[in-house]
């Protein structure tokens, strides 16, 4: 039991900050089961002094990779703003220490173009390497590494691109599970860690919406839920494997009390490739028949109309959302609200990528970057997400990017897109299960996943940053403590 002292309430609006009543929260069994002005602690009872600090919801991140995170805490940045040329890249991975494989992340092609397996045998040539494409979409590797993973026995599955001599070329494409598979990987990975830094930013919850998750990436989440190394309840998008047993009897998500929830079909699309326009109907009509939600990425316009109109053509169910937004020009506003489908997006990017983008992204759709204000003036409901690894996984730099909108070099990027710390906080602060929803209320009852503050909202609001988050509760256990 916990017994949190003179705390201000927060409900979702700024107005009720102003001339705020502290008052006393009780968690016990996993809920608030008392809010009043004075409190007497019980025997054993652990007292939180919150002097005034704002409690809020605990955080949902509604589209991480939990996973990939971790890999990636034990990864080589390969991409800027650490790593900007050919030189500090070859500098960076000589300079790796350990031994085995060397896993680098975050690579742009801005460093040294699109590697080559010979390039990067110039660099390292005695250690297999694999470096990943910070879309997440495409992995080099040496020579090596390509040996090691009998690319050349395989060249023949369509991602393992070969040259004009029928040679991999070292480039895959698309191929994580395959090569995930080839690696044997997942269970030696250090999860607790990425679990507990997670923790300290105020999160309670996240949705991993890794595309191939699975019934045994299910298991895996039970098991490292049990034992304490996932201290955050989860909720698995993935594939038509776990989406079958979940069979309609977990969602729509009523609640949040279970640790691991499942329900959503994750659809990936790439407007270079994109698939059947009927044979994906079908899979979202199935999808929609097993009481699942679909949940489709899209990065461009094109593959925003896409799975606008293959949506149409399913039918919609409570739930559906369409992952990212990178790009939502005004046409694609009508359709989008009528389709009553969420958004979930990461305004971060334009913190860390902003800059980038700047060069790369064509003026005229600059503004349409990664969304929020006009959504939401729109009536499309928004939720929020940090997309980690691929982005920074800290909430807050997701929802101070989303007040701000600032770039690395502090330009605007979107600047109408900017919404107001209240509206920020809400992308995260909504239910799992509705990611555009209005925040998790606070009240006798509810339960009790929170994220208390070291300092009043009409402070914290100016700040916006995961410093502030002094203690983190769910489920009314303590999972962090500043
Ligand atoms: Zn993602």
């Amino acid at each position: 039991m916990i017994l949190i002292k003179q705390a201000e309430v927060y409900c979702g609006r700024r107005s009720d900050f102003n001339g705020p009543q502290l008052t006393d929260v009780r968690c016990a069994g996993g809920r608030i089961v008392a809010i009043d002005k004075n409190l007497d602690p019980l025997d054993g009872e652990i007292v939180i002094e919150a002097n005034g600090g704002a409690l809020l919801p605990g955080l949902h991140d509604h589209h991480i990779h939990l996973m990939a995170l971790t890999a990636a805490g034990q990864s080589l940045i390969c991409g800027p703003p650490a790593v900007n040329s050919g030189e500090q890249l070859g500098n960076a991975l000589q300079g790796c220490g350990g031994s085995g494989w060397i896993r680098g992340v975050a690579y742009h092609e801005s460093v040294a173009g699109m590697l080559h397996r010979k390039q990067l045998d110039e660099w390292v040539v005695n250690r297999p390497l694999r470096i990943q494409h910070r879309s997440g979409k495409m992995w080099f590797v040496n020579s090596l590494a390509a040996k090691l993973l009998k690319l050349s026995e395989n060249r023949h599955l369509d991602g393992i691109e070969v040259d004009d001599d029928n040679e991999p070329t070292g480039r895959l494409f698309r191929m994580d599970e395959w090569l995930r598979g080839q690696l044997n990987r997942a269970e030696t990975l250090d999860v607790k860690a990425t679990s507990s830094l997670l923790a300290s930013f105020g999160v309670t919850s996240v949705t991993d919406a890794t595309v191939n998750n699975n019934d045994a990436t299910w298991n895996f989440y039970q098991k490292k839920i049990d034992s304490g190394e996932v201290l955050q309840r989860v909720l698995l998008m993935g594939d038509e494997s776990l989406i079958s047993i979940a069979s309609g009897a977990n969602w729509p998500l009523a609640e949040t009390t279970k640790l691991l929830e499942r329900g959503i079909l994750k659809i990936l699309l790439d407007d270079a490739a994109l698939p059947d326009f009927y044979q994906l109907t079908q899979r979202i009509v199935r999808a929609h028949e097993l009481q699942c939600a679909v949940a489709i990425h899209c990065v461009t316009t094109v593959e925003l109309v896409f799975a606008l109109a293959v949506c149409e053509e399913a039918g919609h169910f409570p739930g559906d959302r369409i992952e990212h937004g990178s790009v939502v020009d005004d046409s694609a506003l009508e359709v989008l609200y009528r389709s009553g489908m969420t958004v979930v997006t990461q305004p971060n990017f334009i913190a860390e990528r902003g800059d980038q983008y700047a060069i790369d992204v064509d003026t005229a759709q600059q503004p349409f970057l990664y969304r929020v204000k006009t959504l939401l003036d729109a009536g499309i409901p928004v939720g929020g997400s940090t997309d980690a690894p691929y982005g920074n996984p800290d909430p807050w730099c997701s929802i101070n990017a989303a007040v701000h909108r600032k770039t690395p070099t502090g330009a605007k990027l979107g600047e109408l897109e900017c919404v107001s710390p209240e509206q920020a906080l809400r992308l995260f602060t909504s239910p799992a299960s509705n990611p555009g929803g209005p925040m998790v209320p606070t009240i006798m009852g509810a339960v009790a996943d929170l994220c208390l503050l070291d300092r009043p909202w009409r402070e914290a609001r100016l700040r916006l940053q995961h410093e502030d988050v002094k203690m983190t509760v769910r489920g009314g256990e303590i999972i962090y403590r500043s």
